[in-house]
């Protein structure tokens, strides 16, 4: 049995244990529509050279009409265009009997002031605060950092031009060790993983749990 967790593991678990069981246990991939998917890819891979100081001009010239606004969004970002630090890396943290970890889209700073950036080409979280992924991430980077002045997570929602900024403190941390732990606990002693049927719309699972929309 698994101890170490993504922040997709957790949200596929808290969205359905069924779909959980699937895609992380019996490891079933289902084909879903990649265009989502190839955008957001390209924009990622974009970002991370320009932020190492890569030429960027050919492939900005091979971005489609979509592509050329996301990205323009992008470079004209306030928290993009601060100091650069460190992009397209893999950090983890250990809580409990648990490590958890994920890749960082960049890490930037203003002084000693830290903005882990994450790029949004689709929908941003629900409850960003909450976000298995910002608390992740928060955890990692805080552990990573080690001092600091101010640590924040800011997702950049290319989508709407719009920036989520959460602030890391104490308290939060506290909270999203709490949360995290919890989770994996859950995660880790489920046997029977049940059904959410309330999240079955958009599922590529649907035909194994005989669902029909
Ligand atoms: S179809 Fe519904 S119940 Fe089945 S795995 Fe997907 S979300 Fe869960």
């Amino acid at each position: 049995m698994t101890n170490s967790f993504s922040p997709n593991m957790i949200k596929t678990y808290i969205t359905c244990p069924k779909k959980y069981y699937y895609q992380y246990i019996e490891r079933l991939s289902m084909p879903k529509s990649s265009l989502p998917f190839e955008k957001g890819k390209k924009i990622h891979a974009l970002a991370n050279y320009y932020l190492q100081g890569i030429k960027i001009d050919r492939i900005e010239t091979a971005l489609n009409e979509k592509e050329k606004i996301a990205w323009k969004i992008l470079k004209q970002n306030l928290y993009y265009n601060m100091d650069f630090v460190k992009s397209e890396f893999q950090l983890s943290v250990k809580l409990s009997d648990f490590w958890l970890g994920g890749r960082i889209d960049a890490i930037v700073k203003n002084r000693e002031d830290y903005y882990i950036l994450d790029y949004k080409t689709g929908k941003a979280p629900d409850n960003p605060e909450f976000d298995p992924q910002t608390m992740v991430y928060l955890l990692c980077v805080d552990k990573y950092l080690k001092t600091y002045n101010k640590l924040s997570f800011v997702y950049i929602n290319l989508k709407e031009n719009k920036n989520h900024v959460i602030e890391f403190n104490d308290d939060l941390k506290n909270q999203y060790e709490q949360k995290l732990i919890n989770y994996c606990r859950q995660i880790s002693t489920d046997v029977l993983y049940k059904e959410n049927l309330s999240n079955c719309k958009y599922c590529e699972f649907q035909k194994f749990c005989n669902t029909h929309f």
